[in-house]
């Protein structure tokens, strides 16, 4: 687990927008929008987003909105990211699985709350602007460059698997990877129309809950 320290005044240059005054309005948005996982809002309210993207988009960086990091990919809106990390922040998850590490944002919220982080990315080069990120913030964070539908079964089994990317369904090579008694977040559903789920995997099978509309970019198969 980590905790952040304000970044640097260099991090900050540029635009009074990545103050921890804009982080601040941030997070009483995120509150008022239904997010009561304190432990999270902390952790969103000390990582510095702006990191997560391109200088030139730094003044948005704590708008709640999508925004583009290149290669036709998104860094999930704050509120979504709340919404996924609250979803899986319960009892006895420590183990973390992340399908769609992007900017590498969601991954450095869930390796401030959970004991062990892997993520997986498809396209390289986002997955290495990510691995330089949790260089510079010290984070321990394990990454691999590989089509998530894999997952990681060397490591499994995890507590939780989170994907922030959408499909159809699961499959079961993923969901395999998941303890009974764990979880899974993510957004299922056709493009315009897809809910984010939380699976939970009794000794029977899986039961389902839907935490309302989002929307993602698709989960693609393959690597690039
Ligand atoms: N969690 C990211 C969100 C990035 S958008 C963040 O906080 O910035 C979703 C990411 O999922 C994209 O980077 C996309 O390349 C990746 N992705 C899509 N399909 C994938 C797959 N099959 N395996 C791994 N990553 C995938």
């Amino acid at each position: 687990m980590t905790r952040f320290t304000a970044p640097p005044p260099s991090a900050m240059k540029g635009a009074g927008m990545t103050s921890q005054r804009a982080r601040d309005r941030l997070i009483e948005r995120l509150r008022a929008g239904g997010i009561k996982d304190e432990a999270v809002l902390e952790v969103m309210r000390a990582l510095p987003r702006h990191l997560f993207i391109d200088e030139a988009l730094a003044s948005r960086a704590y708008e709640d909105t999508a925004l583009p990091i290149g290669m036709g990919q998104t860094i999930s809106q704050p509120y979504v990211v709340a919404l996924m990390t609250q979803a899986l922040h319960v009892d006895r998850v420590e183990k973390v699985l992340e399908i769609g590490t992007g900017s590498g944002y969601q991954a450095a919220v869930l390796a401030a709350l959970f004991k062990e982080v892997f993520t997986i990315e498809r396209i390289d080069e986002l997955l290495r602007l990510a691995r330089k990120r949790f260089r510079k913030l010290a984070l321990n964070i394990r990454s691999k460059h590989d089509d998530g539908n894999v997952g990681w079964p060397e490591c499994a089994p995890f507590d939780a698997v989170l994907a922030t990317a959408a499909r159809e369904s699961i499959d079961p090579t993923l969901l395999d990877q998941v303890r009974v008694g764990g979880i899974v977040v993510a957004p299922v559903g056709p493009p315009g129309q897809q809910t984010l789920v939380r699976m939970t995997r009794g000794t029977e099978g899986w039961t389902k809950e839907s935490l309302g509309a989002v929307s993602f970019v698709p989960w693609v198969k393959g690597v690039a």
